[in-house]
């Protein structure tokens, strides 16, 4: 028995999540949002050459910067509408650093090869990654997302839960019953908080967009592409309202829709997009000559058209911006909510308008994180890392405590587990 464990990024903070499992396999290989891309997250290889990567997700902070290590030609392996996805946010990558005069972290022949050369796997399909045997299951956070199940050849298995909910909303399902493991290494976004339960949310949701209509305001919903967009359209269309829609959510819509697989109900999903319209860039100011909703990128406000609707109503006090997730440190969201001003280019804007957040999370909440660690125990599981969060350091005491041991990693720590 054996195994090693390099965790190199997504320790003690949200973002840039990469795993090395014996120096063989990466786990995610992501950056970290807000971050200058021209001071992309360093990763101590340390000369190690992995020799798989497997992308639990298409997000940013887990498979950002697959491509920049294409020059050691790793297998990829993910779900299809991952690889889709993850190509996608490398092009919009390129194109801002090209835009920016950044030096990119990869070039458009990096992106050709990982898309060449990606391997895509089912939910629940066994395959061969090097000396391991891997499986992919489905967690429940955005389409084809997943758990990775890592089987060493003395047997060891190590799952990884990459992000994970454990309840349904409108865009997917729940994820599945966890497998056996002896080592789990998991997320921890939301340890210590629990969500509110949905149909509150929604509610309270739906009447903060109806009073500020009903005043004659405006209402900007910033929402991330992938995943958000397309929830926020369902709950907005299952309420009889009628939003714009503006950005990389409508592109990311018209791929999902191809994979209904990984949908939990693409015609639902396909009438929640006829139900709103999509605003051609030309034709954003006249949206805002009357009260209007708009569903909008980016998620934390970090560019996008949100930008353009934020800095021509950030005066007007009948007029709103409903956050609709996570706001990593340092973003613009996050000096929003909790300062009251944001920073376009060199301008800082002071905002008038109110500022709201809904916690419409596709992650876990509180209990559902300890639901996999007192699952993960009943199956006979021995050790837990936790990443991926706020207060790692917390829960792993927590679970320390009342079930098996658990370690918060520092990035760059290397265990050996006998
Ligand atoms: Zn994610």
């Amino acid at each position: 028995m054996g195994c090693s464990l390099r965790f190199l990024g997504g320790c003690r903070e949200v973002g840039r999540s990469a795993v090395l499992v014996d120096d063989e396999i990466l786990l995610d290989y992501g950056i970290k949002p807000g971050e200058s891309q021209d001071h992309l997250p360093s990763y101590p290889l340390n000369g190690v050459r992995p020799q798989s990567i497997i992308i639990s997700h298409g997000h940013l902070d887990h498979c950002g910067l697959v491509p920049n290590i294409m020059d050691v030609h790793p297998q990829v392996y993910s779900t299809p509408i991952t690889k889709n996805l993850a190509a996608f946010l490398a092009k919009d990558t390129l194109s801002i650093a090209e835009r920016a005069r950044h030096v990119p972290p990869f070039y458009a022949q990096d992106i050709n090869e990982f898309v060449r050369n990606a391997h895509t796997i089912d939910y629940r399909e066994e395959f061969a990654c090097g000396k391991h045997t891997a499986q992919l299951y489905d967690a429940g956070h955005i389409p084809g997302s997943t758990s990775v199940l890592l089987e060493s050849e003395n047997g060891m298995r190590v799952l990884y839960t990459g992000d994970v909910n454990l309840s349904d909303t409108r865009l997917l399902n729940r994820a599945d019953q966890q497998p056996k493991a002896d080592i789990l290494i998991m997320e921890s976004t939301y340890y210590g908080t629990e969500h509110t339960p949905r149909e509150d949310l929604e509610r309270e949701f739906v009447d903060s967009i109806r009073e500020t209509i009903e005043q004659g305001g405006n209402v900007v919903i910033p929402c991330f592409a992938i995943g958000r967009t397309q929830e926020i359209l369902l709950v907005l269309y299952k309420h009889g309202l009628h939003p714009y829609v503006d950005g990389m959510g409508v592109d990311v819509f018209r791929m999902m829709i191809q994979y209904p697989e990984y949908l939990r109900d693409s015609s639902a999903l396909q009438q929640a997009f006829d139900n709103a319209t999509v605003v051609r860039p030309n034709k954003r100011s006249q949206l805002l000559k009357e009260a209007s909703v708009v569903v909008t990128t980016a998620g934390m406000l970090n560019g996008g058209p949100a930008l353009y609707y934020i800095n021509k109503l950030h005066d007007d006090r009948f007029s709103k911006i409903l956050l609709t997730g996570y706001q990593v440190g340092g973003t613009n969201g996050y000096y929003a909510l909790k300062h009251h001003h944001i920073t376009i280019g060199k301008r800082v804007l002071r905002l008038g308008m109110k500022v709201e957040q809904y916690d419409f999370s596709a992650h876990c909440g509180d209990s559902e994180l300890k639901d996999i660690v007192r699952g993960f125990c009943d199956l006979g599981g021995e050790l837990v890392f936790v990443m991926h969060g706020n207060n790692p350091g917390k829960f792993a005491s927590w679970i320390s405590e009342h079930h098996v041991d658990a370690v918060a990693p520092e990035n760059g720590d290397e265990f050996r587990i006998e």
